[in-house]
Parts: structure tokens; sequence; C-alpha cells
């Protein structure tokens, strides 16, 4: 089975999540050379609705040293209608951008802690700090003081912390002696946030968020829990009130780089994105034809900023 990291990005805007995605692409080396893309691709929507797409799931794939790293784009303030919940939920890992001068802002902290309550891994990285102004220890000693206060454990606290400039394109374990590449972020993130948790049993994959293409019309995205979702095959879809209908998987794809590739079959921790179903919403599941168990739905709660 193939080595999987799945990760999703607490940032508050502006603190550089779009510039270090970039760098994350740059060095994992997804893309041929002189092959040309937008510099800020996570900001890219604008152009997507040009072209009469809506992309609202942004998620970024990347391989590193024989892993996938799936990266996840979660929204940096609180929202409605359990949407963080949702997308917390494909992670086992969580990275917290933080500006070197600004430290976390309470936009965050709702974000940050629903990641804490979920159980998920962090990884700290204290931003910018190129910036003649900036101030890292006391930003780290805010995070930590934060994390404290959301109830984190003591293995959450156990945080790994990473300084540097996503910017200047370096990031390491001291924000005074610069490294030269971003790649102790990619080694933290395999050897500190966990592998997916593989369970026994038959397919089971929630659709978490979806996309819409004029070409193939609705697009389910999740993360395949159990089993093996494939191409072609026959599936329950699982609606709320325990309703289940016949569903068939046209194509399935897994992302790549900024794209998606197609793939006969997608495995047990892995995200990927199925067309042909269309009569789903979302917090349905997908599971096997003869073995329709539903997972939990995720509850929808309104957020508290304080
Ligand atoms: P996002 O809103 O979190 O996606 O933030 P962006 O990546 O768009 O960055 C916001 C601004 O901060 C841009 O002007 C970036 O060039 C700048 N920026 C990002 N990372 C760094 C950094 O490490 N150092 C400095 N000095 N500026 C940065």
């Amino acid at each position: 089975m193939q080595s999987i990291r799945n990760i999703a990005i607490i940032a508050h805007v502006d603190h550089g999540k779009t510039t270090l995605v970039d760098k994350i692409i740059h060095v994992s080396k997804i893309f041929r050379e002189n092959q040309q893309f937008e510099d800020l691709i996570l900001d890219s929507n604008d152009l997507e609705r040009e072209r009469g797409i809506t992309i609202l799931s942004k998620n970024v794939s990347v391989r590193y040293k024989g892993t996938k790293i799936n990266i996840i784009d979660t929204p940096g303030h609180a929202d409605f209608g359990g949407e963080v919940e949702r997308v917390l939920k494909m992670a086992d890992g969580v990275i917290l951008l933080v500006d070197a001068f600004e430290g976390p802002m309470p936009q965050t902290r709702f974000v940050l802690g629903k990641a804490l309550a979920l159980g998920l891994r962090p990884i700290v990285i204290v931003n910018k700090v190129d910036k003649p102004n900036c101030r890292p220890d006391e930003v780290y000693e805010s995070v930590f003081d934060l994390m404290f206060n959301l109830d984190a454990t003591e293995e959450q606290l156990d945080f790994q912390t990473l300084y540097g400039s996503a910017k200047e394109n370096w990031m390491g374990p001291d924000w005074k002696n610069p490294t030269d590449s971003i790649i102790p972020l990619l080694d933290a993130i395999v050897e500190h946030i966990p592998a997916p948790v593989i369970e026994e049993g038959t397919l089971q994959m929630q659709i978490t968020s979806l996309d819409y293409s004029n070409f193939v019309g609705r697009i389910a995205i999740g993360r395949v829990k159990r089993g093996t979702i494939k191409e072609g095959s026959q599936l329950s879809l699982c609606k709320a009130d325990g309703v289940i209908k016949k569903v068939k998987v046209k194509e399935l794809h897994v992302f790549e780089g900024l794209g998606k590739v197609r793939v006969p079959e997608v495995g047990a921790g892995d995200i990927c994105a199925v067309t042909g179903i269309e009569d789903f919403e979302i917090g349905d599941t997908l599971a096997d034809l003869e073995n329709p168990e539903a997972l939990k739905r995720i509850s929808i709660d309104e957020p508290t900023m304080n």
C-alpha cells in the first residue's frame, strides 16, 4: 500500500499559505521543467469562475520520498454549516502557519480548536522570520499558550515547530540559522504526521466536499476510510434518514499537483474525486453494494468566536 499523509493547513489570511504551498509544489518537482503555472495558485478561484468551473475544494497533492502528501485547504475563519469539521475530517494532522510578527489570530482559534478536538497532530510554522521586526520566540510562546488553552493533549502540545520564510523558500528548527530549503518541513510532515489508520472491511467513503464541472456534473470528494473504490463499480449511496440508493462510479480521480489524475481504483487512506453519483449530499456515505454501512454524519454546529 502506498505511503500517504493527509494534512490540512490552518492559517490566517495573509500569513503566507499560498506562498508556502507554491514552494512545496516547486520543491516536490511535480512540475516538469519549464511548465508554466500561476504564482498564486490557491487564489485561482477567479480564473476558474471565468472558465465556468467552480472549484470549491482546492486540494493539492505532492510526492516526497515515496510518500504522497495530500494538502487539504481549510477556511481560515470560523464558518457555518460544519464546513471546517468536514474538511478537517479528511486530515490526520494540521499545519498551523503563523506570522512571526502578528502571532496567532483570533479567527484561526476556532479552526485550531476543532482540529485539536478531532485529535489531529499539529506542526507549527512560524513564518516570515525574514521580516526585520518579527518576534518568533514570543509568537512560539503564544501558540503554545493557545494550544494549552484549547485543551490540547500532551501529545499535541509536544508539537514540532519550524521557523522560516515561505517567501525566501526555507524552513528550519532555528530562526537565527536559515536553511537553504523547505525540505525540513516535508521531512517533519512525513515523520510527525501519522499515516492514515486503515480499518478492515468493505468500502466506506464519506463525501466531505463537492466539486462541479460542466463536462461531468457534480463531483463527490472524500477520503476512502475502508476498502477500495473502483471505476465502473456499483455502490450504495447511504443518504440521510437511512435512504440507500444504488449508484455507479463513472470516473475516479486522485489529486496530483494542482490537478487531478484519473485512476482505476483508490485505496483506503487516500482522498479522491468521484463522478457519476449526482444525487448526493455532503455527509452521505459511498459504501459497498451488499454492505451499505453509513459513516456517522458530521454534526452541524455554530462556531463560537472568543
Ligand atoms: P495567504 O493569504 O495566507 O495565502 O498569504 P500569501 O501567501 O498570499 O502571502 C501574503 C503576503 O505575505 C504576500 O505579500 C507574500 O509575499 C507575503 N509573504 C508570504 N510569506 C512571507 C515570508 O515568509 N516573508 C515575508 N516577508 N513575506 C511573506
